[in-house]
């Protein structure tokens, strides 16, 4: 509820045409759509940009090669098969956002497994169905990791870039810094008017505002969720899936972006590589372990991961390595069965006249997200109307850290 102050002015009323609730990649990119489209919109953000999934993402713009591990092509593999083509397009300032200032941290991204490598894979890999997107890589081609007489195995080398995370968001930000504020909810609140519209009310240095927006796109990962009870919104629903991410900092000398294979159709292990501030590298573990791990306490988890880097990558001393583990929770939409969503989504909230909600599912579909909002709005006939740049009497709100560079203290 908003804060009551003698000090606070009568209310003043004032208006934008869309308002995003939460800055990761989904609601950064949505705003640059929007712009680009004429729309007079902000963003508000609580915490920092970033925060939550996007900065803890692996960064991986994936072509879903990773989803084929059961020899198939699947809704997801395909939903997704364009995008780093899309993304890339992006990084060299000719795509729909010019992203050049972001760091690539890898043009590209392996897949490995022991010897025993299913001969199913092996022959659909082959195949023409991957063909242009999946490489068997030659031993004289072997990234560095992999080039001691101990590894017997396969390595592929997929399409899938690696980007630096924070760099993305600092680089979608920054044109739009006078358009992006950090809401305080403890003295501002979403509420329903007489015409079934949603207003926000903002209490701050002294102002009362009623903010009116011909849309409001909750764009807030988790956080939809408490919006959308709040807003009484019948639908949609929401899943949450728990991860556990490990951290291995370490001094070994290579870099490694790359999914190692077990029996399963999910990747066992999917490593990324990031620099710290103090010159050692983190490895940053993913896939099978971190869902699995999801319910280990931090030290059985770390315990686990320990003995799979032994079983994997059995030449790599780790011994001196500092460990941490990271929960997280995916947000997505409510599926059927809690399954792992192939598209994004955005849709109106049920019972809402102008509310959107929206969750890309992957980093590499908030492009889809945006080009959704942007679909809904046009169906409804919502057109840019108003151009003054809207000053709000808040704050900007930074930037989150990535989780390698505050997990492991100054030890
Ligand atoms: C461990 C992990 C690894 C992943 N790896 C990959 C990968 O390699 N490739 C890939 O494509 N996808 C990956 N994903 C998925 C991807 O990270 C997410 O789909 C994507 O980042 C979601 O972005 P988002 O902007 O919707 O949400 P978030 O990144 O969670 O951002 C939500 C933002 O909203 C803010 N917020 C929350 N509540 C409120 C509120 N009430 N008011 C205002 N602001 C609010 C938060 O502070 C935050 O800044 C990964 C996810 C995880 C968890």
């Amino acid at each position: 509820m908003p804060a009551s102050s003698d000090s606070v002015k009568a209310r003043d009323k004032v208006q934008t045409d869309i308002t995003i609730i939460g800055g990761g990649i989904a609601g950064l990119w949505l705003l640059h759509r929007l712009c680009q489209r004429g729309y007079n919109a902000i963003l508000l953000e609580s915490k920092a940009l970033g925060s939550e999934q996007s900065v803890a993402s692996q960064g991986m713009i994936h072509g879903g090669i990773k989803y084929t591990l059961s020899g198939l092509l699947t809704g997801a593999s395909e939903a997704i098969a364009d995008m780093p083509g899309y993304w890339r397009q992006c990084l060299q300032g000719d795509g729909e956002i010019d992203l050049r200032g972001c760091k690539l941290l890898s043009d590209h991204f392996y897949l490995w497994s022991s010897a025993k490598a299913t001969s199913r894979l092996t022959t659909f890999f082959a195949s023409k169905a991957t063909r242009g997107r999946v490489d068997k890589v030659t031993d004289a081609q072997l990234p560095p990791l992999f080039q001691v007489p101990e590894f017997k195995g396969s390595v592929y080398k997929l399409v899938d870039m690696v980007l630096d995370v924070p760099s993305l968001v600092r680089q979608l930000a920054a044109p739009l810094h006078s358009r992006i504020f950090q809401i305080d909810w403890q003295t501002s609140a979403l509420k329903r008017q007489a015409d079934g519209c949603h207003a926000i009310e903002i209490v701050s240095r002294g102002q009362r505002l009623e903010l009116n927006t011909s849309a409001i796109v909750l764009t807030a990962g988790r956080g939809n969720g408490e919006l959308l009870k709040q807003l009484g919104a019948s639908s949609p629903a929401m899943q949450l899936r728990p991860l556990q991410q490990v951290l291995v900092k370490h001094r070994h000398p290579h870099q490694f972006f790359g999914h190692g294979l077990g029996g399963e159709t999910t990747p066992r292990v999917t490593i990324s590589s990031h620099s710290c501030d103090d010159g050692s590298q983190v490895w940053y573990l993913g896939g099978s372990l971190a869902e699995k791990g999801a319910s280990q306490s931090s030290g059985e988890l770390i315990d686990c991961a320990q003995r799979e880097m032994a079983e994997l990558l059995p030449w790599v001393d780790l011994s001196k390595a500092q460990w941490a583990t990271l929960p997280v929770e995916r947000a997505e939409p409510l599926q059927r069965h809690f399954a792992r969503p192939d598209q994004a989504y955005a849709d109106w909230a049920g019972n809402c006249q102008n509310v959107i909600a929206a969750w890309p599912t992957k980093l590499t579909l908030a492009p889809n997200l945006a080009t959704q909002v942007v679909a809904l709005l046009d169906n409804k006939g919502i057109k840019p109307r108003y151009s003054s740049p809207l000053i709000l009497p808040l704050s900007s709100p930074g930037i989150a850290p990535a989780p390698w560079q505050t997990l492991f203290g100054d030890a």
